[in-house]
C-alpha cells in the first residue's frame, strides 16, 4: 500500500471544517491524498469512484475492503482534520487510570512521579528487558495513541524527571510521523532536590537539544515546570532565549 501514489478514504460523514461554511457536514464524503498532499475532498457520488478508478488505476490505494459493485467502500467514520493537543505528557500515558480522580498534587505524588523514578531507577534492567530505554517505550506508547485518537500534532510538555530524555521523545515522534513541539521542563525552587537547576542547566538542555541532527516533526521551547518551581532568576534566561530563537514559552500556570 505504501508504494501507491494516491490514497482514498471513503466514509459516512466528512467535516471538511473549511471556509466559507466551517458548519459543513457532507453525507458520505471522501479525501484523495497524494502522499502527504491532499488532493481531493468532497461528497462521494458513484462518478467519483470510477473516475478514479479508471484515471488512477494501479496507482490507487483504497482504504477499507472493497464490496461487491462499491469499489471504495463506505466506511463507519466520520473524515475530519486531525486533531491538536495543546498540552500534554508523553510520560503518562502508561499509568492514565491510576490513582484516578485524586486532587492533581496527589496524583502526581501517587502516580505519576513514583513511575517515572521508577523508570528512571530501574532504567538499566527496564532497557534489558525492554529492548529499548523505557522512556523511550513510555514515549512511543503515548505517541501510538494520540495517532489512535485523531491528534497529530501536539506540544509535549517534557517535565521532571523527562527532561533529561529529550532525545528519546524526539525519536519517538519522529518515528511516529506526527508534529510536535517539545516544552523543555525544568525547576529551581520548592521540588525534588535531585531535580534543582542552575539557569546555565536548563539553558544547555535547550541548546543540546538544538544540536539534535535528523529531526523534521521536532522542535523545542522552554518548558519551566510551574511558576511556583521556578523563580524568576531562571524564568528571564528562558523568556530571553524563547525571544532569541522564535519559540513559544510554555508553563504550567499554577
Ligand atoms: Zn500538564
Amino acid at each position: 500500500m505504501q508504494d501507491r501514489r494516491f490514497t482514498v478514504c471513503r466514509a459516512e460523514y466528512l467535516l471538511p471544517l473549511a471556509d466559507p461554511d466551517r458548519a459543513r457536514r457532507v453525507r458520505d464524503g471522501y479525501v484523495l491524498a497524494e502522499g502527504e498532499t491532499i488532493r481531493e475532498v468532497g461528497p462521494y457520488t458513484p462518478d467519483t469512484g470510477s473516475r478514479l478508478l479508471r484515471d488512477l488505476g494501479s496507482e490507487l490505494s483504497i482504504l477499507g475492503a472493497p464490496r461487491q459493485g462499491d469499489p471504495i467502500p463506505r466506511l463507519p467514520g466520520v473524515l475530519l482534520p486531525a486533531f491538536v493537543k495543546a498540552h500534554g505528557h508523553d510520560h503518562e500515558q502508561p499509568i492514565i487510570g491510576i490513582a484516578k480522580d485524586e486532587p492533581l498534587t496527589s496524583w502526581l505524588d501517587h502516580a505519576v512521579n513514583p513511575f517515572t523514578g521508577f523508570i528512571n531507577g530501574q532504567k538499566d534492567r527496564l532497557a534489558d528487558e525492554l529492548g529499548c530505554s523505557p522512556q523511550l517505550a513510555t514515549y512511543r506508547m503515548a505517541r501510538l495513541c494520540d495517532i489512535h485518537y485523531g491528534i497529530t500534532a501536539s506540544m509535549v510538555h517534557h517535565c521532571n524527571h523527562n527532561k533529561y530524555h529529550v532525545e528519546e521523545v524526539a525519536q519517538a515522534n519522529e518515528a511516529a510521523g506526527t508534529t510536535m513541539i517539545v516544552a523543555i521542563g525544568g525547576q529551581d525552587r520548592n521540588y525534588v532536590q535531585e531535580l534543582l537547576d542552575r539557569p546555565e542547566d536548563a539553558l544547555g538542555r535547550l541548546e543540546r537539544a538544538l544540536a539534535i541532527e535528523g529531526l523534521d516533526r521536532t522542535s523545542f521551547c522552554p518548558g519551566p515546570d510551574q511558576l511556583f518551581s521556578n523563580s524568576r532568576h531562571v524564568l528571564v534566561p528562558l523568556k530571553a532565549w524563547a525571544r532569541e530563537h522564535d519559540t513559544l514559552f510554555h508553563v504550567h500556570s499554577s
